[in-house]
């Protein structure tokens, strides 16, 4: 389990004067011009903005899902930076720390919705099959090599005498190579297979289970992506998000593709989640949906204008008196 001891002190996740800019060939299209946010444990914050104001990019960046520019500040995660190198730390970060949600679900298709709500528990441990395939593979060259110089003595192909030309040399390779490949595939199959029951069977399918249980779709956990409706789709990619336990929930419009009662729905899913101690970043463009939130932050062109902490009156954006807002 992560730990959710609330800390006042320490902020959960910080993005410090975030620069971002992307390059199309030879343009440059400057984004985000040194943002700051800052999330306490427990918050729930909102990242409102007008569509382009960057609100995607900085939730990627601080996601670990890409990194700010060179110059840029830094991502801390309970005060320690954020190394966005290719490694197991950071994969523990973008599946374990951080659970995210996409505005367009992008769940797997060719998986049903149980194994999609167990997707982040999927991801190796570091555990690495490697040495196993390379044993199989070399098993497969001798059996593949043996077998293509039997069989061809036996056919005829290779007399006797010629058992050690280079005739024979070329055709027990072109086995091997063979025998190997087959190996490699059938050890590959089998592996899929074993992880897929034991996966069904094991203690993330139960964590899926129950989450998935929770959002009412214990009817749906053997359909696919498919057929399913947006709200669905949308409770199934947030459980997946939840699957590994993470620290924090990470939404980009989780409500953007949706019809305003089943945004409502998702939004009432989040706020029992928040209740229940869930720390929450979510972006939106819309102040109604940003009304669930504890805190706004508004972003415009690539800048934090704003931070208002606000009463969550759910459904209605608070008047500016009400919050206290710190123009930056
Ligand atoms: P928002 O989520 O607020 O709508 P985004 O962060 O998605 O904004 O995008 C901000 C700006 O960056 C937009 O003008 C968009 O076209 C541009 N942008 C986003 N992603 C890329 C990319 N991969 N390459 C080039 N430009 C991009
Ligand atoms: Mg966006």
């Amino acid at each position: 389990m992560n730990d959710r001891t609330p800390n006042t002190e320490t902020p959960i996740l910080e993005g410090e004067d975030l620069r971002k800019t992307y390059r199309l060939g030879r343009v440059k299209v400057p984004v985000l011009h040194g943002a700051s946010v800052s999330i306490k444990q427990g918050e729930w914050v909102a990242i409102l903005g007008a569509s382009g104001s960057g609100k995607s990019t900085l939730l990627h960046l601080l996601a670990g899902l890409d990194k700010p520019d060179i110059d840029s500040g830094d991502i801390r995660y309970r005060g320690s930076k954020v190394e966005l190198q290719n490694g197991g730390e950071t994969n523990h970060y973008r599946n374990r720390t951080i659970g995210f949600v996409f505005q367009f679900y992008h769940l797997l298709p060719e998986l049903d919705v149980l194994e999609n709500g167990m997707l982040a528990n999927l991801v190796p441990r570091g555990r690495k099959s490697g040495l196993l395939i390379l044993v199989m593979a070399l098993i497969g060259a001798v059996i593949g090599a043996w077998l293509g110089l039997l069989a061809a003595g036996d056919w005829g192909l290779l007399p006797l005498e010629e058992r050690t030309s280079v005739r024979s040399i070329v055709l027990s390779g072109a086995c091997a190579v063979i025998g190997s490949g087959t190996m490699i595939v059938l050890i590959q199959m089998v592996q899929a297979v074993i992880l897929r029951t034991r996966m069904r069977s094991g203690e993330a399918a139960d964590v899926a289970r129950s989450t998935l249980g929770d959002f009412g779709l214990d009817q749906r956990y053997r359909h696919r992506p498919r057929e399913l409706s947006g709200g669905e789709r949308q409770r199934v990619a947030i459980a997946r998000a939840l699957g590994s336990d993470p620290d924090l929930l990470l939404a980009d419009e989780p409500t953007g593709n949706l019809d305003e009662q089943t945004g409502t729905e998702i939004l009432e899913l989040l706020k029992k989640k928040h209740e229940q101690g869930l720390t929450i970043v979510m972006v939106t463009h819309d102040p109604k949906v940003a009304s669930y939130a504890n805190r706004v932050v508004r972003l415009k062109n690539g800048r934090v204008v704003a931070d208002s902490v606000q009463n969550s009156v759910v459904g209605e954006m608070p008047s500016p008196d009400e919050g206290h807002e710190t123009v930056g």
